[in-house]
């Protein structure tokens, strides 16, 4: 099975040491999916080891905005290393770290005071959490506020307390059964993003918090656009109402924003589409511009004191490659560069760009929904798609786009042409299964 596999692809799909040894992400080892060697990457390109160029659809799972190899970055990061690429951040601090604090809470939603800088995005949440935790014994010495409540078809991460909050049914809670911690869950909002409000949405939410309000530390969800759960995009008045509703009861409200930050919904957070700021937000994936691993979780100062005159005095935790100078250098980079040039007409242009060229897909007939909101466009099947054969075509037409069951989606990197976008949403739709 193995060589006749190798057999019938040219070397560019799998490397046999690489399917021998390496756990690729969600691939079986026995039978995984195609894998396709990358030797380099320039602005939206990815060139596989035989030559064959990419189209890239992904910004790799959305971090790639600028596009990858950019050389204001790849000077940050190379005179940052020059310098340190990395000293402990207990006892210690760095201009990289402070400057990059500083352009952040510039941008930040009001309110945001301190930031803690975190690993990945999974990582965030983690810390988000226990914050939240932490604030809610430290405020009342209740250790009995330790529940979360979130939304069906959410995705918040990989570790413990992330996969907790993951869709119970399409995320990985089936493989861990009883080794996960409880959540409470209201129904996906139906409201579409730009459609009509109705009331009636917010209701079992709001049933659910009044229901464990004593015992919750926080909701937490991502706000307006739901990404690996689903590509949903849902309406913003849900979170003004949930707002409201968390300041009547004393319950912190988290927004993870890790997908949706750095312009992605066309703002530069999805908060911005709504009337509200959360207490605690994590952001991540576009912090780095995907040259490296980094997230950083920000709060008010009212939540990080709150947790400092607490019992334990201070937030349990400390990572060893927090607040990582090379990290930090290449995030201000990216920073910079999102401020030097008008990023909200570049990404309202490539909404417009989806719009146009994804439309006729929703007369296809086995297409179910068809949605774009910033740079995120998403085509929803019928039925799911095999991946590993879309990808195959995909390499074939010189395209990358990784869809996950129904979704088939594309967010590039914001320097995408127009060429390349009209071509990549027209190759996604000759590529839907009739
Ligand atoms: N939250 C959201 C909304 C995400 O989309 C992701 C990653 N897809 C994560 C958290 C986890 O981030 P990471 O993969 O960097 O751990």
């Amino acid at each position: 099975m193995k060589l006749a596999y190798n057999r019938m692809n040219n070397d560019t799909i799998h490397d046999l040491w690489d399917r021998e040894h390496l756990w690729h992400p969600y691939t079986s080892t026995i039978e995984p999916l195609p894998c396709y060697k990358v030797d380099r990457a320039e602005r939206n390109y990815i060139y596989l080891s035989d030559g064959t160029r990419l189209i890239d659809g992904m910004s790799s799972w959305w971090c790639v905005i600028h596009g990858y190899n950019h050389p204001v970055i790849n000077e940050a990061a190379k005179a940052q290393i020059d310098r340190m690429s990395h000293v402990m951040f207990g006892g210690l601090t760095h201009d990289p770290a402070i400057e990059l604090g500083k352009a952040l809470l510039e941008v930040a939603p009001h309110g945001m005071n301190n930031i803690f800088y975190a690993d990945s995005g999974s990582v965030a949440v983690e810390v988000a959490m226990k914050m939240a935790v932490q604030y809610a014994i430290s405020r009342s010495g209740d250790h009995n506020r330790t529940d979360f409540v979130t939304i069906r078809s959410g995705y918040h991460g990989d570790t413990w307390n992330a996969m907790s909050v993951c869709d119970p049914v399409t995320g990985m809670h089936g493989a861990f059964g009883r080794a996960l911690p409880i959540r409470f869950f209201a129904p996906q909002p139906r409201c579409r993003f730009g459609g009509e409000w109705d009331d009636a949405d917010f209701e079992p939410m709001r049933q659910l918090v009044e229901e464990h309000k004593d015992t919750l530390a926080a909701v937490i969800l991502e706000p307006v656009v739901q990404g690996a759960g689903g590509m949903w995009f849902y309406h913003p008045e849900y979170l003004n109402r949930l707002r409201e509703l968390c300041d009547r009861h004393g319950i912190l409200l988290i927004f993870d924003e890790i997908a949706t930050g750095f312009w992605r919904t066309g703002k530069m957070w999805a908060t911005e589409h709504t009337d509200v700021v959360p207490d605690i937000m994590c952001i991540g994936k576009g912090l780095t511009a995907g040259y490296m691993t980094m997230s950083a979780v920000m709060t008010t100062r009212e939540v990080a004191d709150t947790i400092s005159r607490g019992e334990t005095g201070v937030l349990m935790h400390g990572p060893t490659f927090m607040a990582n100078p090379l990290a930090c250098a290449v995030a201000l980079a990216s920073l910079r560069l999102l401020g030097e040039s008008d990023i909200a007409a570049r990404v309202a242009h490539m909404a417009e760009v989806m719009k146009r060229e994804l439309a006729p897909a929703a007369d296809h007939p086995s297409v179910a929904d068809v949605r774009v909101l910033g740079s995120i466009g998403v085509v929803q099947t019928r039925e799911p798609v095999n991946v590993g054969e879309f990808q195959k075509e995909c390499v074939r037409r010189g395209v990358w786009i990784r869809p996950f069951g129904t979704n088939v989606y594309i967010m590039p990197p914001y320097v995408t042409s127009d060429d390349d976008l009209v071509y990549l949403c027209r190759q996604l739709i000759e590529m839907l299964p009739r």
